[in-house]
């Protein structure tokens, strides 16, 4: 007589209860995983497409160049500007009364000025260090002091808390022979300009808003920013990445 087992039909009855159990469970289990891998994917999934297609509300401002509707981007640029902080007035050094910058820009660029009146170029300095408050006087309220004239013409791009100017790190150059063209895109055509395009580099200033710049601010021939220190690159490192990501 045979004593094998038949080796045909349902075989789950061979295997014991308990086991069958486990076996179960383990199947439950692996479902409950990919039920809660799947409900991850979704909210992250939800969270993606709301941040893409539903973008910052729409805020009106009015400015010195009359009202504006803008909005601030997904990388936190306002008007095409990055935020900016106020540097402490323990940090600025005076160019001339009324007129400040970072104090570690101080020595750059009188260097870079007395450099260029050598060679017969009058490059002054039109604006250094504002303050936001300053900042926001100018972009709302277009104040009229007399000694802010000059900014007032600036027809001012950058909001309050997110103007270079507030770092003690950019500053606005003029030529001494031809003030006409302060804050205008003319100066583009001065000596002043043409001997910053040449030089200013030697002394680690970078032209800001060139012409077509990525950051979607108007050409403003005349504001350069200080880049010579770390602290100074680190200011501007959103800025440069945004730009070098262009090229
Ligand atoms: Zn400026």
């Amino acid at each position: 007589m045979s004593l094998r087992p038949p080796t045909d039909g349902n075989n789950s009855e061979e295997i014991p209860f308990a086991r069958r159990l486990v076996a179960s469970r383990r199947i439950t289990s692996s479902r409950f995983r990919y039920f809660l891998l799947g409900s991850v994917f979704l909210t992250l999934f939800t969270v993606f497409i709301a941040l893409n297609f539903f973008p910052n509300p729409e805020i009106s401002i009015s400015t010195n160049r009359g009202k504006l509707k803008a909005r601030i981007s997904k990388d936190g640029l306002l008007l095409g500007h990055f935020p900016y902080k106020e540097v402490s007035k323990d940090k600025l050094a005076s160019v001339y009364p009324g007129m400040e910058v970072h104090k570690s820009v101080a020595r750059d660029l009188a260097n870079m000025r007395a450099s260029a009146a050598a060679q017969g170029v009058q490059l002054i300095v039109i604006s250094g260090f504002r303050s936001i408050d300053l900042q926001r006087q100018i972009f709302y309220e277009n104040k009229s002091a007399r000694n802010q004239i000059a900014i007032e013409r600036a027809k001012v791009s950058a909001p309050p808390g997110y103007s270079e100017h507030s770092t003690g790190f950019a500053v606005d150059f003029g030529d001494g022979t031809m003030r006409s063209t302060d804050f205008e895109v003319e100066f583009e055509k001065t000596p002043a300009y043409l001997w910053l395009k040449k030089n200013a580099a030697k002394f680690h200033f970078v032209l800001s808003f060139p012409k077509n710049n990525i950051q979607g601010v108007s050409y403003e021939p005349w504001h350069w920013r200080y880049e010579g220190t770390v602290e100074a690159l680190k200011e501007f490192e959103p800025a440069n990445r945004k730009r070098r990501r262009k090229r």
